[in-house]
């Protein structure tokens, strides 16, 4: 990628075996809400969807914006990008916890966070993120760069005054013991949220934002219910972190911003409330978390 032309970057996400069609458009909901978290320059399927496209689905079925996600400086200088040039989108940046060992070991850990600090002064971009611990996919030898890099990630939310988008997989005590240490910045998301009540109680007396994602409708998710249903309204969000998580019935088949709906209807019937309801909640917090998209 080319620094002075952000917009030229794309990956494409692995094939596999899998059914790579898009499904089709779900009823729209009535009273729009936000996909608080997603990486759209992440291709997926043989029909792949630009970013207008994907705006364009998104809006028909009543999503009125996206937070799109970076997790290293190609991917968050394209957020950055997307940002400016979309009204529908704002923008988090980060070195993602899997990628920070990496930078580390090449010796641009400081580099790539100066990086990141940088295109956090942008307008658009309203949070740092996805940062966090991971240790799931990185061993004993990454950690260090992880906590290093996380760290520094919260240091510059602070520093900038925006929002925190938290990745943590397999490390929930890790990034509850970082947090409480270091002190959190003011707004703080768990996105993908995957612990479950205990630590959904934790977050509430913390006032963390819980981001839930398609894997809450998952039949073995009863953990991501049981945190749901513990979790105030007004800390509740919505996220796709498309394209991947995809909800039931379309498990495995490329995710977007449009199948937000599949997931806002299934959490108003896990809650029991009326979808408009939470559909009206859930764009308030956003806007309370990010800032206004116009
Ligand atoms: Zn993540
Ligand atoms: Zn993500």
């Amino acid at each position: 990628m080319s620094e002075t032309d952000p917009s030229q970057y794309v990956r494409q996400r692995e094939k596999g075996a899998r059914d790579v069609s898009y499904p089709e458009l779900p009823e729209p909901l009535a009273v729009p809400v936000y996909d608080n978290h997603c990486h759209l320059e992440i291709q997926d399927g043989d029909d792949a969807l630009s970013l207008d496209e994907q705006l364009d689905r998104a809006v028909a079925v009543g999503i009125a914006g996206v937070v799109q996600a970076g997790g290293d400086i190609d991917s968050s200088r394209w957020s950055a990008w997307a940002a400016a040039s979309h009204p529908r989108v704002l923008a988090a940046v980060a070195i993602h916890p899997n990628e920070a060992p990496l930078y580390a070991a090449a010796g641009r850990l400081g580099e790539a966070v100066e990086a990141i600090d940088e295109l956090a002064a942008q307008p658009r971009v309203r949070a740092i993120g996805e940062t966090g611990l991971d240790f799931f996919r990185t061993g004993a030898d990454g950690i260090p760069a992880q906590h290093e890099s996380f760290e520094a990630h919260i240091a510059l939310a602070k520093k900038h005054g925006i929002a925190m988008q938290i990745h943590d997989r397999d490390a929930h005590d890790a990034v509850l013991e970082t947090l409480a240490r270091v002190g959190a910045p003011e707004r703080t998301v768990f996105h993908c949220f995957s612990g479950g009540a205990d630590m959904a109680r934790i977050a509430r007396e913390r006032g963390y934002y819980l981001s839930f994602a398609g894997n809450v409708t998952f039949k073995n998710a009863q953990n991501l219910r049981d945190a749901l249903a513990v979790t105030p309204l007004e800390r509740i969000l919505v996220e796709t972190d498309a394209p991947f998580l995809t909800p039931v019935p379309y498990r495995g088949r490329p995710n977007a911003p449009y199948l937000v709906p599949v997931t806002v209807r299934f959490m108003a019937a896990e809650l029991g409330l009326d979808v408009d309801e939470l559909s009206a909640q859930l764009a308030a917090n956003t806007l309370a978390a990010y800032g206004s998209f116009g």
